[in-house]
Parts: structure tokens; sequence; C-alpha cells
């Protein structure tokens, strides 16, 4: 019999973002006793890491703004291939998910009437974005962890215990989920700094871990992001979708190589920075594809004067989604118009005043001053693509985001479907509040409908899950987990990357076989306590399988679309927008099978949102309303 730790709650949130945060104060809400289990420490996720805002049409800056516009701009951004289910709540409920967090104690920027104050993004066609100078994630963080504390005091009043109703695990990470039937019943971890077993008993657990990018060598994601919640989900037998895109934000730093890969913020570009060639020329007005021509600047006067009055201009191109600004830098460096550290020169400096940039920018001056020695003030940046986030994740239903599995939910970066094939910048943010809330929602319905009919662990499998985690101790003279992390992040990157091809992505599969058969021979040195090696060993089983799904689901695809471009396939298919690609494991749980979905067709209210001569850029010919 394991040794372990074992604790009882209705519902688990593994993660302690955005999503999570939301989740867990949502079921606590509801009545039920929540745990919320994070592998970092408490407050140190991703979402503290965002910069620019969060996407919200509240028509503060301009006040023809509204759901539908941002709705319509989001499956745009997607090219059509997201949720519109999930599309059409996210639009809807943002602006009071937002409202929301200023009860809970947020303090966005101000517009000068005291309204809150939204920004310029890729892709939303009005400012949108609720920001606090570039430090909005961290804001909201704050915000939604100082909730928490305040319904842990609630519960002290009512109970004598702060922690009666919710807790908070960290530094703890969960390795396995547990089902009775087809039903989850719980979750197995492990302490990182101990190394001892920890067991939840739970009849409803909530994904929230977010992405994948550190399966890739150049990312701006941290050491958290190694698609452990995909992995979970598919070993529970859930599905994931859209894993093929990939979202390369187009603007990380290229230089030192230490930081390469870390975020510049789009904020940037939304507050006036231009995107320059080393010949000195702003070359995205090369690159407007005509999906996009008509709502987009064609000369720099046009596009200069729609920073003062967006209603009688279009758009400057350094605004199109990330995907286009990314495939163009990419064409840039490519054709020798490169800086000379591989980018191309974002300049801010000589279009704003130098007391305006730190005041808007002031996490980008630090940066770049502390990082490379680059006084933004005065001189551009240099900035080339880096995997950002990734589209697919979870499959869910979109109203509850339970997924395929009993009891078993998904928000946040780790669900799929709401960004299709790209996810519009400040579009996160608000989906990790608006899905957030609904998955604790969700969860709390259903372990309500169970009444006293609750899941129970086996004993065999907590067994099982101990000897899994156990597994690289039992080994030895094999490799170390971090040669076949870094071979695995730079095949990802050459490969699989920001530009694809069938011969190259079989390559990386083949490479992925090899790293299956080393992966399950790895030794890792000393015992359990704080021990990173064995850590990255338990993570490298979740990046391959992510891999996994990545790669063949990209094969599969014979187009370009959003993040997913195929040099041998350039074009965009009105057939294959009709299709999702659906990644589970297979019998053996110990490959990855991939096979095609209909998508289900948007309803016909939403489809009216859009001209006719734009639905025909993206829907088939018998789709198209007459
Ligand atoms: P996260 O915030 O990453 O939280 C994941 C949690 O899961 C963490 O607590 C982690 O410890 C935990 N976890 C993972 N695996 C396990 C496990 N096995 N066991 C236990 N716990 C686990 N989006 C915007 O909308 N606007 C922006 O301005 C913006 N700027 C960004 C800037 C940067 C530098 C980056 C990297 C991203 C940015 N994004 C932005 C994207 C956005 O921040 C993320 O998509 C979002 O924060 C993801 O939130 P989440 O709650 O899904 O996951």
């Amino acid at each position: 019999m394991t040794e372990l730790e074992r604790h009882t709650y209705d519902v688990v949130v593994i993660g302690a973002g955005g999503a999570g945060l939301r989740a867990a104060i949502e079921a606590r809400e509801q009545g039920k006793r929540t745990a919320i289990v994070c592998k970092s420490l408490f407050g140190k996720a991703h979402t503290v890491m965002a910069e620019g805002g969060c996407a919200a049409a509240m028509g503060n800056a301009n006040s023809n703004d509204n759901w539908k516009t941002h709705y319509v701009d989001t499956m745009r951004g997607g090219k059509f291939l997201n949720n519109w289910r999930m599309a059409e709540l996210h639009a809807q409920e943002a602006p009071d998910r937002v409202w929301e967090l200023e009860t809970y104690g947020a303090l966005f920027d101000r517009t000068p009437d005291g309204k809150i104050s939204q920004r310029n993004f890729g892709g939303h066609t009005y400012p949108r974005l609720a920001h606090v100078g570039d430090r909005t994630g961290l804001e909201l963080i704050r915000t939604l962890q100082q909730k928490i504390v305040s319904l842990q005091q609630e519960d002290f009043e009512a109970t004598g215990d702060y922690e009666a109703n919710l807790k908070v695990y960290a530094e703890c990470t969960v390795t396995e989920l547990l089902k009775d039937g087809d039903a989850i019943s719980g979750a197995f971890g492990y302490w990182r700094e101990s190394g001892r077993f920890i067991l939840f008993d739970a009849p409803a657990v909530i994904l929230a871990t977010g992405g994948v990018g550190k399966s890739f060598k150049v990312t701006s994601n941290s050491w958290e992001y190694t698609g452990d919640g995909h992995a979970l989900a598919m070993r529970a037998g859930a599905t994931l979708i859209n894993m093929e895109f990939i979202q390369f934000h187009p603007t990380g730093m290229v230089w030192p190589p230490s930081v390469k890969g870390i975020l510049v913020t789009e904020s940037v570009r939304g507050d006036g920075g231009v995107l320059k060639n080393s010949e000195g020329k702003r070359f995205m007005f090369d690159y407007v594809p005509d999906v996009f021509r008509a709502q987009y600047a064609e000369t720099e006067e046009e596009a200069d004067r729609w920073y003062k009055d967006a209603d009688n201009n279009r758009r400057p191109p350094e605004l199109l989604p990330r995907d286009e600004v990314a495939r163009a830098i990419n064409s840039e460096v490519k054709a020798g118009r490169g800086t000379p550290h591989g980018g191309v020169f974002l300049d801010v400096s000589s279009r704003l005043p130098a007391e305006e940039i730190t005041r808007r920018l002031p996490s980008m001056y630090h940066q770049f001053k502390e990082l490379a020695d680059v006084d933004i003030t005065a001189e551009p940046m240099e900035v080339g693509p880096t995997c950002h986030y990734v589209m697919g994740g979870v499959e869910v239903e979109p109203d509850t985001a339970q997924s395929s599995v009993k009891g078993l939910y998904a928000a946040g970066e780790v669900a799929g479907g709401m960004h299709g094939s790209n996810r519009l910048g400040g579009n996160s943010l608000s989906d990790l509040l608006v899905f957030g809330r609904r998955a604790g929602a969700g969860a709390a319905m259903y372990v309500e409908s169970l009444g006293e009919n609750r899941p129970q662990i086996a004993e065999a499998d907590i067994d099982a899950a101990a000897a899994e985690a156990l597994a690289p101790f039992e080994l030895e003279g094999g490799e170390n987990p971090y040669t076949i992390h870094q071979e695995l992040q730079q095949s990802m990157n050459d490969l699989v990357g920001i530009i694809r091809k069938a011969d190259e992505i079989e390559q990386a599969l083949a490479r992925l076989v090899e790293f299956r058969g080393r992966i399950a021979k790895m030794t890792v040195e000393g015992h359990r306590q704080f021990n990173p090696g064995w850590h990255l060993a338990l993570d490298l089983r979740n990046m391959l399988t992510v891999s996994e799904c990545v790669a063949k689901a990209a094969l599969l695809r014979e187009e370009s679309r959003g993040g997913h471009t195929r040099d041998d396939f350039p074009g965009m298919n009105a057939d294959w927008r009709k299709l999702l690609l659906v990644c589970s494991l297979e019998g053996d749980g110990d490959g990855v099978t991939v096979v095609k979905k209909d998508q289900i067709p948007m309803r016909e209210d939403l489809l009216e949102l859009f001209e006719r001569s734009e639905l025909a850029k993206y829907l088939t010919e018998e789709e198209l309303p007459v």
C-alpha cells in the first residue's frame, strides 16, 4: 500500500493562474469544498506575466464597441475555426468579468473621464484591452488572490478554520487523474520539496494548467508550461482539439542568447511602435493578406492618423493578427533583411516621447535596459517570433467547460476551441475569467447532482500512479532527462515550428518515436527530496504526448490557417475549416491517434453579423447563406 497523505474535497482545481483561481472562487461560492493545487509558488503562474491587458467590449474608449464586434473580431482572428458558442459567451460575458474584478479590488488604469482605460491591440477593431500599465496579469492575480483570502476570512468567521472550504496546495504537482469506471474520482501528485505523495479524493477536477511552450526551444513560456493538463486529460480518456495551432508571438527578444524568446508585449505596437527591416522600411504594408485588406491602412500616413482618429482611418498593418505579423517577420529575416541578431527592428523611440514610453511601457523599458542594455526610449528593439500560446486543448462543452470525461473540466489555456486557429492578444485573460467561472459553476452543479453517490478510488490505482511516478528511479545507466528535453525542444522548433512541411513533420514524428524509447529508459540521480531531474523526467512524458499531438495534427491538416503554416499547402481551404482534428490516446495509452470531426455550423443569427463577401473568404459555397 502506497504511503501518502489523503484529502477529501468536492472540487479540485489544478492550476492557480487566472482560470484556476476564478474557477475555485466560483466553486467555493456555490458551496463546494474546494482545493487549489499548483506546482509553482502560489501567485507565480503565467497569468502574472500577462502584460498588455484583458479584452472586453466595454466601450469605454470608443462607444461603438459592443460584444458583437468583439465576437466578429475573435472569429476573424481565429480564421473561423473557433468554437462559435465559446466565442459568443466570451464576448458577451467578458465586460461583466472585468467589472467584477473591480468589486474584488482591482485598480485598472483610467480614461480621462474616470472609466476603465482600454488600449488597442492586434485584430481588435476598437481599443478594448483593460490594463494596468503593462503589468495587467499581476493585478489580475493579485485581485483574485485577495478575493480568495476574503472568502477564507468568511470561512474562519463561520467555522474557526480559514481553510475549511478553500485551501491552496502550492508547490505540489499532480501526475495522474484517477477514475471510478467512466467518472473522475480524484487526483494523485507529489510535494515538490519533499517528494512525498498526496492524494485528493474528489468527484470533480478542473484542469487549469495552462500551455505547452516548453516543448519548443524558443518560447516566452516559463518552466511550468509542460502540457501537464493536456496529457493528464488524455490519459484520463478525454480528447484534445486544434493541437496543430501554436501561436508564435511575432515579438520576442532575440538578443542576448540567454533571454531569447522573452516576450515583448504587443502593447508596444498598440501604443504606436512600428516594425522596420534592416533597410529602414516599414515592411508590414507588403504583408496584408486579401482577407484583411479592407480593414488595414495602405499608406504610412493613414496608419499614423489612425492612432488619433480610429473612426475615419484604417488600422496600421503592424496590428494585424499575430500569425500574420510573425510570418512577415520570418520572411523578412529569411530574405536577408533582418537585424544583426536575426530579428527585425521594433521602434517606439522615434514615435513617442521618452516619458510616455516609460509611463506606458515600464516593464518593457526595464526588461530591455536590464537584460540587453538597450534604452528603448532612444533606440529600436530587435525582435523575432517566439512560441507563445497553444490554441489547442481539451475539448469541452462550451457552457459548462466539461470534457468528454464525467467530472473532468478544463478552463483557460489548457482548454481548446475558443480561439480557433489563432488567438487575439488580450483574449486569453478574458477567456480565463469567463470560462474559469463557468468551469467552477459546471463542476459545482455536477457534484450537486451526485448526491451521496460519489465515485471511489481503488487502492490498485493509487499504487499504479505511485509506481509510474517512481519509475525513473528504478533504472540505472540510462540517459538523463535534460539531454532528451533539449533535443525534443530543438526538434519541435526546427521541424514543427512556424513554417511546416510534410517531410520535416515526418522527421519530427520519427524523432518523437525515438524519444519515446529513450524516455522509457531514462534515469534520475539522487532521491525524492527536491529533485529537479525527477520533476523534469515526469514532465517529459507529458511534453512528449503533447508534441505528438501537435506533429500528427500538423501533418494531417493540409492547409495553412492561423498558427499552422504549411509551406507545401500555403492557402486556406474552406473544406478544412469544417473539420476539427481530435487527438486521443491509443488503447494501450502509448501513442496518439488523430481523427477528423465535423465542426458544428455557426448559428444563423451569428452568421448574420458578417457581410456575405467576408464569409465567402472562409466558408464553402454550400455553407454560405442564400
Ligand atoms: P497559468 O496562469 O499559466 O496557470 C497555470 C497553473 O497551472 C500554474 O499555477 C501552474 O503551476 C499550474 N500547473 C501546471 N501543471 C501543473 C501540475 N501538473 N500540477 C499542479 N499544478 C500545475 N494574454 C492576454 O490575454 N493578455 C496579455 O497581455 C498576455 N500577455 C502575456 C505575456 C506573457 C509573457 C505570456 C507568457 C503570456 C501572455 N498572455 C497574455 C497569455 C496568458 O497570460 C496566458 O494564456 C494565461 O495567463 C494562461 O492562464 P491559465 O490560468 O490558463 O494558466
